[in-house]
């Protein structure tokens, strides 16, 4: 396998969440693999412009909120017309929420399913007119560990059921899309060091049994998971769609 194979030279990506954690490392990684970028989130971050300019990125940043239901198709069309092609849709944009599930009321459990599933849905639903008429494209879903086990010691029910629910679709639309050239796939990371597990800084019990819970004894780092998903989008996984990577240091196996 050549190392070429790893690269995204000439292609064009969509990233959501690109502004930081695992977003902003996968920016950074596709722009030294060679793809332009167009990034999505509500809030920009001044600290991703500086490293994405330093890194010589060919980049837009459009402030967007995910869940709104015009954004996919305007993102889509505003990547068309700046770079006149749609190679990669990396469906990264999530939320967490934790607490227990009798006191879990309807507005989280709505914000939950329309940032985590709705919004995933929608915007592989309209990524799919523009790489059919390629002849190719790639989706890559971040999923998470959490959709495949229940975890400890925090209770998010509704967290592992979105997660679980972009684990499906991600191997429905590969199944669906495999005939016009479509690669959908999912990364399903472990506990990364991100905004999302700050939590992991203040509470001590939970931080404690999320690394003992981990083989490897310690948290994944976004440039990690990073390398996955440049992994799952470039041509150097050209026979996987449908997959579900975990990236865990081996949590999963206890
Ligand atoms: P962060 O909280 O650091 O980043 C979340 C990203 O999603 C931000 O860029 C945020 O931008 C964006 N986002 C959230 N809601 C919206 C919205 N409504 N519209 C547009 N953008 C939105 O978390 P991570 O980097 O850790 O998370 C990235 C993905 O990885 C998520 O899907 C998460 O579930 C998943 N994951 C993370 C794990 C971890 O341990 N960190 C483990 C397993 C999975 P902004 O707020 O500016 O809109």
């Amino acid at each position: 396998m050549a190392l070429s194979d790893f690269r995204l030279d000439g292609k064009t990506a969509l990233i959501t969440g690109g502004n930081r954690g695992i977003g902003l490392a996968t920016a950074l990684q596709f722009a030294e693999a060679g793809a332009k970028l167009v990034l999505a989130a509500r809030r920009e971050n001044l600290e991703a412009d500086r490293l994405l300019k330093e890194a010589g990125a060919d980049y837009v940043f459009i402030a967007a909120d995910a869940t709104d239901p015009a954004t996919p198709q305007r993102l889509i069309q505003s990547t068309l017309d700046r770079y006149g092609r749609l190679d990669i849709l990396v469906n990264n944009a999530g939320i967490a929420d934790h607490g227990a599930t009798p006191d879990f009321d309807d507005a989280r459990l709505e914000r939950m399913i329309s940032t985590n599933i709705v919004q995933v849905f929608r915007f592989s639903r309209e990524a799919v007119a523009p790489m059919k008429a390629q002849g190719s494209g790639v989706i890559l879903n971040v999923g998470s560990i959490s959709g495949l086990i229940s975890n400890i010691p925090q209770i998010q029910a509704a967290y592992n059921a979105s997660k679980a629910a972009v684990h499906m679709m991600t191997k429905s639309m590969a199944s669906e899309f495999a005939e016009f050239g479509i690669r959908v796939n999912a990364l399903a990371p472990g506990y990364i060091e991100t905004d999302m597990t700050d939590v992991r800084l203040t509470n001590e019990e939970w931080n404690r049994v999320w690394t003992a819970g981990t083989p490897m004894g310690r948290y994944g780092k976004p440039e990690e998971m990073a390398n996955a998903i440049l992994f799952l989008c470039s041509p150097a996984s050209g026979y996987c769609t449908g997959t579900v990577l975990v990236a865990d240091g081996g949590y999963v196996t206890r």
